[in-house]
């Protein structure tokens, strides 16, 4: 037997720490480390893979995009070198168009200015002196019917249907002078139906006047509202002034009426308005780069590559300019910049190539990727950015990474958990075996004292007396037998211990080991009162067994049944068959074991630890031998016990064993 000091146990449990960590922990934070940076890698590879992948599909959308744009461009300057009028037709045939118009002497002349250099010249020259000599008899000479016979003469000299307005708008005025509303209404609703293209030198529409006139007149407001409604479809662009003229009369109305529908479309009309201005801001300040985009143009042009689209504005638009009849003039065309985005990703069929949804933004520098070389100042951006969605990770399995690194979590956790259990149950297992160091030299100390002490009265002279002579001798005998016993015990512990401890088997007969253990109890229970009841089952065949080791254990059992038994003095010894096992049951009527402790009682220097258990000398070990020679002949130990009740321990061994 050997016990460890405790700061030689305490340093043997820290090396054992220290080798766990060198041995365990050391390799699971280096790998640990290392799939953590694996993984960062693999994620900044992603992430740049994804940018190539979101550029490259920037191209590829940027090349759509570029023919689409030029096969409706090449549509447009064939429909404007025919002279179909003023781009109003390319509005109605390509809706992602926002604005056409020319550029001359490099600067982009707004649709109703070009009305202006249209229309001026005027055909018929009396007729502008007809207006002339009216407008003077209507203001200076105040001859209001001389007016009215003026401009119907002009009327019927004058076949342009834009002059033909221009004097209706006056003779409606007259008309409206000389009282004679009735017939300036009528005047005036002829002048409404007029198309919108027909303005004055400020691009205002004629029949716009009509309405305004017809709003203080008091006419109906439907057809007002209507006709507004219609110039806002029907021209792409109408200056500013028209737009609030729009509105005054829209304000006008609005005072008159009460029906809810017309209140609504009035407010939609508005709205439509208010949108108008602000594309003529966008349209306004697109003017403004005109001249610079043309200087940029020319001097790329001399350097053989030309810019074919440029960004402009918020929304943006896509603008372009180009030449027109073999370069004799140049028009701008602008383009709804999303608008044609996602009509030509549809076209292409691109659309379910790329997660998410994309965008086209004017914005140079900022985030998103260059649509290719044909685009100027354009970024494409897209909604779903995230690595993943772009690129494969290049580890086989990520998610083996993952599971490798959980595993050596776990295990490493698991090691920790066992080597703190390990450590736990050494450090209790160090402070049994101190506590049997104590509990062995008290166990020692008695029955060497009784037996020295009765020796000394034998040889003191207790021969007339022979009855207290024997009694004296047999109680030597039976403290030596307790000595032999512990001795017994503690050598067979240590050679279990060792394992080294063997049996010597042999034919046994248990009925015969049953009353060697009660003649040898015979002495001790009488000297403490207690009464041993044997009971043995006949029949039961002898079996191969150590005798001695089987006669150790039973004495051991009926040691500790008198041990504790408390008050009682009743112990049962008996021997029965139960089918192919014999059972030796050794019960007592005392102080019990509790639940938790049953199983306990058969480990190594274990006690129960309880006031009243502590007052009994033991050494932990009686239970321990039990079972391994129980273990060794095949069988086992097992023990009922209700606390305060008692116990019983049985021996169960097979009748068929070595
Ligand atoms: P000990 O030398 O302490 O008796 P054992 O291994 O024989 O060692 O027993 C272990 C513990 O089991 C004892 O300390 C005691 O608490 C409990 N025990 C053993 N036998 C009995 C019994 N018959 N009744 C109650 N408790 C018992």
């Amino acid at each position: 037997m050997h016990f460890l000091p405790s700061g030689r146990l305490k340093r043997s449990l820290r090396k054992q720490v220290i080798l766990f960590g060198i041995s365990v922990l050391l390799p699971a934070l280096v790998l640990f480390v290392l799939i953590i940076r694996l993984n960062r890698q693999d994620n900044e590879l992603r992430k740049k893979r994804a940018g190539e992948a979101q550029q490259q599909k920037a191209e590829e959308i940027g090349k759509h995009l570029a023919e689409k744009l030029e096969k409706t461009e090449n549509i447009i300057l064939q429909e404007l070198a025919s002279d179909f009028g003023n781009g109003q037709n390319a509005y109605r045939t390509h809706h992602e168009l926002v604005f056409v118009g020319s550029i001359i002497n490099d600067k982009l002349v707004m649709p109703w200015e070009e009305a202006e250099i249209q229309k001026l010249p005027s055909k018929a020259k009396s007729s502008r002196e007809l207006i002339l000599q009216a407008q003077k008899a209507e203001f200076e000479k105040n001859d209001l019917k001389l007016a009215e016979s003026l401009l119907n003469r002009a009327l019927s000299s004058e076949d342009s249907s834009l002059k033909k307005c221009f004097i209706q708008v006056q003779k409606g005025r007259i008309l409206t002078k000389l009282g004679d509303g009735e017939e300036a209404k009528h005047l005036y609703l002829k002048i409404l139906a007029q198309p919108g293209g027909l303005t004055d030198e400020y691009g205002i529409p004629f029949s716009l006047y009509a309405a305004e006139r017809l709003s203080v007149l008091d006419s109906e407001v439907k057809p007002i509202l209507d006709r507004l409604e219609g110039l806002m479809g029907e021209i792409r662009w109408l200056p500013s002034s028209a737009l609030y003229f729009i509105q005054d009369i829209t304000a006008q109305v609005q005072e008159k009426s009460q029906d809810p529908d017309l209140l609504g479309r009035m407010a939609n009309l508005r709205q439509s308005t208010e949108n108008a201005l602000e594309n003529l801001g966008r349209l306004e300040s697109l003017k403004g780069y005109v001249s610079s985009w043309m200087l940029r143009r020319r001097s790329l042009n001399q350097s053989g590559d030309p810019i074919n689209w440029e960004a402009h504005g918020d929304i943006p638009w896509i603008v372009g300019i180009r030449e027109l009849n073999e370069g004799q003039s140049q028009v701008l065309l602008a383009f709804h910049g999303p608008g044609v985005l996602s009509t030509s990703i549809e076209e292409s069929g691109l659309a379910n190539t790329f997660p998410g949804i994309c965008r086209i933004t004017a914005s140079p520098l900022g985030e998103g990727f260059l649509p290719g070389g044909s685009f100027e100042g354009f970024r494409v951006q897209f909604e779903e950015t995230d690595a993943s969605a772009w690129s494969k990770s290049s580890l086989p399995f990520p998610i083996l990474y993952w599971s490798i690194l959980i595993l050596v979590i776990g295990f490493t956790a698991f090691g920790g958990y066992l080597l703190w259990r390990d450590i736990g149950r050494e450090l209790a297992i160090a402070e049994m075996r101190s506590q049997f160091a104590a509990s062995v030299s008290h166990e020692l100390k008695t029955p060497l004292t009784s037996i020295r002490m009765f020796a000394e009265a034998l040889t003191m002279g207790v021969k007339k007396h022979p009855e207290a002579q024997k009694e004296y001798l047999q109680t030597i005998i039976s403290e030596s037998e307790r000595l032999s016993r512990l001795l017994n015990n503690v050598l067979d512990f240590s050679k279990i211990e060792q394992g080294t401890r063997t049996y010597r088997f042999e034919p046994t007969s248990l009925e015969e080991i049953i009353h060697d253990a009660e003649e040898a109890m015979a002495f001790p229970m009488d000297q403490k009162g207690f009464d041993l009841q044997v009971e043995v089952e006949e029949g039961i065949p002898e079996i191969l067994a150590d005798r001695d080791a089987l006669e150790q254990a039973v004495l051991n059992l009926l040691h500790n049944a008198m041990k504790y038994s408390g008050e009682s003095r009743d112990i049962k010894l008996k021997l029965h068959r139960n089918g192919d096992l014999a059972s030796i049951d050794v019960t007592d009527y005392g102080i019990g074991i509790v639940k938790e402790d049953r199983d306990r009682i058969f480990g190594k220097f274990f006690r129960v630890q309880g006031v009243e258990n502590q007052k009994i000398p033991g050494t932990g070990l009686g239970l321990t031998i039990v079972s391994h020679i129980a273990e060794s002949h095949g069988g086992k130990v097992e023990v009922k016990s209700q606390p305060g009740e008692g116990s019983t321990f049985s021996l169960i061994l097979p009748l068929e064993a070595k």
